[in-house]
């Protein structure tokens, strides 16, 4: 009864996804994956075809190794020198990890150890470092380029204006996949304004599917505050840390 009402009113606000009341990993891990189901069932899409990345930025290694054993399977670090240490902790087998965040060149090599895919490809320089590195190491790597849909100057990631002059190119490199699409959406108090930004990098990877004949099945977008409003948009990726592992210091 209660998750019917919900559905209803389609309650996506952040202070439930911190849900006190849920206190443990278990429970937070089922309440996450239950409201991403009930956001794809609601909007005709079919809830395997959404991965949760658990972001563990900050995350001790002993509760990320818990969170593995619950069954979360994708993790996500924003930083390659907290990663190398989380990664050699927890295992660069015992998941799949995922960049999400800024990436600069001279760490390019790192991030291909690390790494299985990088969300935040932003500029043609990283692209070759990245792709020849993967090339060497017999390796073609999964990555997506990040648009700033918000037009913040404090954002990371391409003008949507710029895509197609980077897409083009970073899409031939022979070491890459280019295969999505990711935006960190504006803070928002209301997940109902983060939509427009969703829609909007759903329409960007649209055209450039059309305008390129490339296949970019990818989106990741949404994270605690308006993961649900992101997968109504089309979203195959969310990034979630606070509403499963709590308010970082
Ligand atoms: C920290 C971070 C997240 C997770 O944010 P929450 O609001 O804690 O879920 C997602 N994406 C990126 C790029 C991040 O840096």
């Amino acid at each position: 009864m209660l998750f019917r009402l919900q559905d209803e009113f389609r309650v996506t606000n952040l202070a439930r996804s911190v849900n006190p009341a849920l206190s443990t990993l278990r429970d937070r891990l089922h309440e996450v994956r239950a409201r991403m189901s009930r956001a794809a069932e609601r909007s005709g899409r079919d809830p395997a075809a959404v991965a949760l990345v658990g972001v563990v930025k900050t995350v001790p290694s002993a509760v990320v190794r818990e969170a593995v054993a619950l069954g979360l399977m994708d993790l996500g670090e924003n930083r390659v020198q907290e990663a190398q240490v989380k990664v050699g902790e927890v295992g660069r087998r015992a998941a799949r990890w995922h960049m999400v965040g800024h990436l600069q060149r001279n760490k390019a090599g790192r991030a291909l150890e690390l790494f299985d895919r990088i969300h935040s490809l932003d500029r043609m320089e990283l692209a070759e470092s990245l792709s020849r590195m993967a090339v060497a190491a017999a390796r073609r790597l999964p990555v997506m380029l990040e648009v700033n849909v918000s037009g913040e100057a404090s954002k990371h990631g391409l003008a949507p204006d710029d895509l197609l002059r980077l897409l083009e190119p970073a899409a031939a490199l022979p070491g890459l996949e280019v295969d999505g699409l990711m935006t960190v959406g504006a803070p928002v108090d209301e997940p109902e304004r983060a939509r427009s930004g969703f829609d909007l990098l759903r329409r960007l990877r649209d055209r450039a599917q059309d305008a390129l004949g490339l296949r970019l099945p990818h989106l990741s977008m949404g994270m605690s505050g308006d993961f649900e409003v992101a997968i109504e948009e089309g979203s195959t990726m969310v990034r979630v840390g606070t509403a499963l592992f709590g308010p970082r210091a």
